[in-house]
């Protein structure tokens, strides 16, 4: 049995597979599960997927790797689906992999997935990431072996021999606003136009409405108050937990005083589907975010009047 969650998901959450955690150091099991296995390769960050156009995750069979110039990669135990295990594959990447299909971003295609497919993905995708970026023991600098099926990397150093574990890294993301105007914010290095919410990782000593107050502050000098979770987001780029809020204003003044953010702005319903602003991508739980308040409203519905427009990215942006 999978343990899902019964709230409405959110894209790349909720993956289909029974972990298996018990399994993961029993060689037996993962011998004979790797010989009847799918693998899900990850190259230089990018998902395998059958076409950007039509994403469908091409799970490659064990027998396929060969030709697929896939052999002798390292994979990761993800879990079982049915009778099917599915491994993640960490594609090298000065390897020079020739599988059927495309290397894509999930960033650009994660919308256009099946939601299971799409959690799949980006489960793979996290531990591919993971795993290629702890390769050396953080607390004595010596090489790592890879243990558990991949879920942990073991110091090889005899007077260290620290375990490390898959990390993952709270970020808050937080939409401010009221019954009229919401606050999102651009950054300079974004396409021209598009706007968003506010976003930060949690610091040491913090909780979590710490670091939605704090973030809204530095970024937009706007003080917050009735500090609400609304949902969750695995965010593998690289390895962040998008953890959603909502918050009402309780100043309105605008002043950027740490100057991550080029503007930050409050918006009315009417600027956002007049074309104000561009909208995040819909994969994104800030798309989310800001569609639940502008729904808020009775009768708006953001999917539907901001289809119409010709602003709203409908891909790979
Ligand atoms: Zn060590």
């Amino acid at each position: 049995m999978t343990a899902r969650a019964s709230h409405r998901r959110n894209f790349l959450a909720g993956t289909p597979l029974d972990r298996v955690g018990e399994r993961r150091g029993d060689a037996r099991w993962l011998a004979a599960a790797r010989a009847e296995g799918r693998f899900l390769p990850v190259w230089k960050g990018r998902n395998l997927v059958e076409s950007r156009d039509r994403p469908r995750p091409v799970g490659v069979r064990a027998e396929q790797l060969g030709d697929a110039g896939l052999a002798g990669c390292p994979d990761i135990l993800l879990g079982v689906s049915g009778n099917q295990a599915w491994f993640a594959l960490a594609v090298p990447a000065e390897a020079s992999p020739s599988p059927a299909g495309e290397f894509c971003d999930l960033r650009g295609i994660g919308h256009l997935l099946d939601p299971d497919e799409g959690a799949l993905l980006a489960f793979a995708r996290a531990m591919v990431l993971w795993d290629e970026r702890h390769t050396y023991c953080g607390r004595c600098g010596g090489a790592t072996s890879v243990s558990e099926a991949g879920h942990a990397r073991d110091c090889t150093s005899r007077t260290c021999g620290a375990r490390h574990f898959p990390r993952v890294d709270p970020a808050i993301i937080v939409l401010v606003a009221d019954e009229e105007r919401c606050l999102l914010g651009r950054q300079a290095a974004w396409p021209e136009g598009r706007y968003s919410t506010l976003a930060g990782f949690v610091e040491p000593g913090e909780s979590l409405e710490d670091a939605v107050a704090r973030e809204v502050y530095e970024e937009a000098g706007v003080g917050t108050t009735d500090i609400s979770y609304q949902s969750s987001q695995p965010w593998p780029f690289p390895s962040s937990l998008m953890l959603g809020y909502r918050a009402r204003p309780a100043t309105y003044d605008i002043d950027r005083r740490d100057s991550e953010l080029d503007d930050a702005r409050w918006f009315s319903r009417a600027e956002i589907v007049g074309g104000a602003c561009l909208l995040p991508p819909p994969v994104s739980i800030a798309w989310r975010l800001i569609e639940d308040w502008f729904d808020s409203e009775p009768g708006r519905r953001l999917a539907t009047e901001a289809d119409a427009g010709p602003w709203l990215p409908r891909r790979d942006s």
